[in-house]
């Protein structure tokens, strides 16, 4: 880890992105360092890369962002910025089975979703540490001491926690005894579907022939939403082959998700194939399970008392969601809120990068 910059710490405050478990540390000389722990770019935005041509993207977790009405002018300069720099482009290709709501807008991203994470984590200014991952948080002299799989413990004035909550409750240590029973309770009661993703690559030049760019299916077992990802992001390249994503449904994940990778991305693709016969043969394939998909629950951000009591403005989170009593400088944050998802993890951080 890196010193970074006297200004870097309060550039990551305003800039933190949604998608970090970021860990904020006073450096000797009254320096700041900023780190985020990250295992890679994007989390649940994640974009594969093909491994014949980097160029070829598939994006195997979320696919598009929507903005609501009420968040359109709350959170305009988040979409003029990344509109701006090209990061976000408006959805225009046809995707079969979409629920719209009136006011609704949906934008992709022409270098996949985890372009919005890099973009932000670039922003920050922020030292970045990937792939390492969170075993134990305990507290120290006023501190927070993280363990990692790998690697010594490091001390933190402040940690962010942004994984989905199954993740924060399996965290050793003094946080497990922080957590109120009741804490606990509400915690362990947020509830997330699983899916699996196969991404495929194409070798350049390859047709898909089918009139959309995506589609919901209601009618299979196993598959929810197919998509000819570089159509769906307006890429047409004659260099770059095509890339194709299928999430499968919750059901289907829920059945296999114990079973060897490998033998779930047959079973998916065999699917696949009866839905799209006569698809041609892809030169990559990537299979993804996500275990932690999307929750349903509404989007809370939980603060766990000391070490270092601060007078704190909670006004912004809505009176349900206020916890009162001492607040401390431990967020646990998830997402699934009434608008949103995009909406609500721009809510969530705004909220809390000022109290930072
Ligand atoms: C299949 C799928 C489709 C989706 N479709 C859409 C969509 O179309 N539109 C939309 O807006 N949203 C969609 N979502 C939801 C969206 O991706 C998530 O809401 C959003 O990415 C959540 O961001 P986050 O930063 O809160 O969590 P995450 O993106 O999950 O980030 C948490 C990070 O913490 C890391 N982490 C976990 N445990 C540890 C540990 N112990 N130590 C260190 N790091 C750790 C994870 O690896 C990850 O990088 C979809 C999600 C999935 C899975």
């Amino acid at each position: 880890m890196k010193h970074g910059s006297p200004c870097s710490r309060r550039r990551a405050e305003q800039r933190l992105p949604p998608h970090s478990c970021a860990l904020f540390e006073k450096g000797p000389h009254g320096d700041q360092i900023v780190s985020g722990l990250l295992p890679d770019h994007g989390g649940r935005m994640a974009t594969a890369r093909s491994p014949c041509n980097p160029q070829s993207t598939v994006d195997l977790g979320a696919q598009y962002i929507t903005r609501t009405p009420h968040y359109a002018k709350k959170h305009q300069s988040f979409y003029d910025e990344l509109l701006a720099h090209g990061i976000l482009k408006p959805l225009t290709s046809p995707i079969e089975g979409m629920v719209m709501k009136e006011g609704d807008c949906n934008f992709v991203a022409p270098q996949g979703l985890s372009s919005i994470v890099k973009h932000y984590l670039k922003e920050s200014g922020a030292e970045v540490s990937f792939r390492h991952r969170v075993t134990q948080i305990n507290l120290r002299n006023d501190k927070w001491e993280v363990s990692e799989e790998r690697g010594s413990p490091e001390r933190f004035d402040i940690v962010v926690l942004t994984m989905p909550v199954p993740q924060i409750l399996q965290l050793r240590g003094d946080i497990a005894n922080l957590i109120s029973e009741c804490q606990r309770q509400q915690l362990e009661s947020v509830r997330y579907s699983s899916r699996y993703a196969l991404g495929l690559f194409y070798e350049a030049g390859t047709k898909i022939d089918v009139p959309w760019a995506g589609q919901y299916i209601t009618s299979n077992p196993c598959t929810r939403f197919i998509s000819i990802d570089n159509k769906k992001r307006n890429i047409e390249s004659s260099e770059v082959g095509p890339s194709l994503v299928v999430h499968t449904t919750v059901p289907f994940a829920v059945t296999y998700l114990e079973h060897s990778t490998e033998d779930v991305q047959e079973l998916i693709y065999q699917q696949l194939e009866s839905i799209l016969p006569g698809l041609p043969q892809p030169v990559v394939t990537k299979c993804q399970k996500w275990r932690y998909s999307q929750s349903s629950n509404p989007g809370w951000v939980y603060r766990i008392p000391p070490p270092v009591p601060t007078p704190t403005d909670w006004s912004w989170l809505p009176e349900a969601m206020r916890w009162e009593g001492c607040c401390g400088h431990f967020w646990a944050q998830w997402e699934g809120t009434p608008q949103s998802i995009s909406d609500g993890c721009q809510k969530l951080a705004r909220g809390v990068t000022p109290i930072i």
